[in-house]
């Protein structure tokens, strides 16, 4: 996936394609100057923008893949952010409570199944009830599977559906998180950041940008009263089909904006 990037010095627009780390090196095209550029986003986040923007340009089956690796990450972060919230909770000093928040989720990284098994618990430590939305059905296991693993050719509605279940999953499960959890999983990042930005060589300006996705403008959006998953005890329909139509038409244009502005000089800000 690219976006593109304005350079602090001349203000041309630069292209560059989404790095894993969310660090970006780039060199002006323009004027030569060199900037780094720090993405402040959820690997989640990428990959549902990156499954709607090829859900949109009509690579469907393609979606799919994105969708689901959004899904599986997403119960990382939601791991994540409780281990980190209780550890905050308990007074525990945030590097210790990290490191041992790495070492733990090292004998799960290579098996989605084992950090399915994570989530459960923390769903149950956190909110006191049963994860009874990870059954196969409500997670859409069997047409992930015969998409990624079996061939099939889904077509678009199919894949609509698949992403109005994952969407409408993530967002309830998220609007139901504490912001000390979130916060504390954010920092993670804003660590590798600070490190990488100890580590810039002169004359490199480092560039920090937000972009807009699909889950980030409603998250940082106060949420209405009466509106959270948490105020309703969970009682809002997993799969919201609306709430995905909803958010694309908020937010899907926020998406393409980036590959329309690349061959569109001086677009808007
Ligand atoms: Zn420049």
């Amino acid at each position: 996936m690219f976006f593109v990037t304005m350079c602090p010095v001349c203000g041309g627009e630069n292209r560059v394609e989404f790095a894993d780390s969310s660090v970006h090196d780039v060199t002006c095209g323009a004027c030569g100057a060199r900037a780094c550029v720090f993405v402040r986003k959820q690997k989640f986040e990428v990959l549902f923008d990156l499954g709607t923007r090829a859900l949109m340009d009509g690579y469907a089956r393609e979606a799919v893949a994105s969708f689901a690796a959004a899904l599986e990450r997403f119960f990382e972060f939601y791991v994540r952010a409780f281990a980190l919230e209780r550890a905050a909770d308990s007074a525990q000093e945030f590097g210790e409570a990290l490191g041992l928040l790495e070492g733990t989720w090292r004998h799960v990284a290579s098996q989605s199944e084992r950090q399915l098994g994570m989530f459960a618990l923390a769903y149950l430590l956190r909110e006191g009830r049963e994860p009874d939305f990870l059954t196969a059905k409500a997670l859409g296991a069997d047409f992930r599977n015969r998409v990624i693993h079996r061939g099939y050719l889904p077509r678009r509605a199919e894949v609509e559906e698949y992403a109005a279940l994952v969407f409408g999953l993530i967002d309830r499960l998220l609007s139901g998180m504490g912001p000390v959890g979130v916060m504390q999983a954010e920092l993670v990042q804003e660590q590798a950041f600070a490190r990488h930005l100890e580590a810039l060589p002169a004359g490199v300006t480092a560039v920090f940008e937000e972009h807009p996705g699909m889950f980030r403008a409603r998250r940082f959006a106060p949420v209405p009263p009466g509106k959270s998953a948490a105020s309703k005890g969970g009682s809002a329909p997993l799969n919201d089909a609306a709430a995905f139509a909803r958010a694309l038409d908020e937010r899907g244009a926020g998406l393409s904006v980036f590959k329309v502005r690349a061959h569109r000089a001086g677009g808007e800000g």
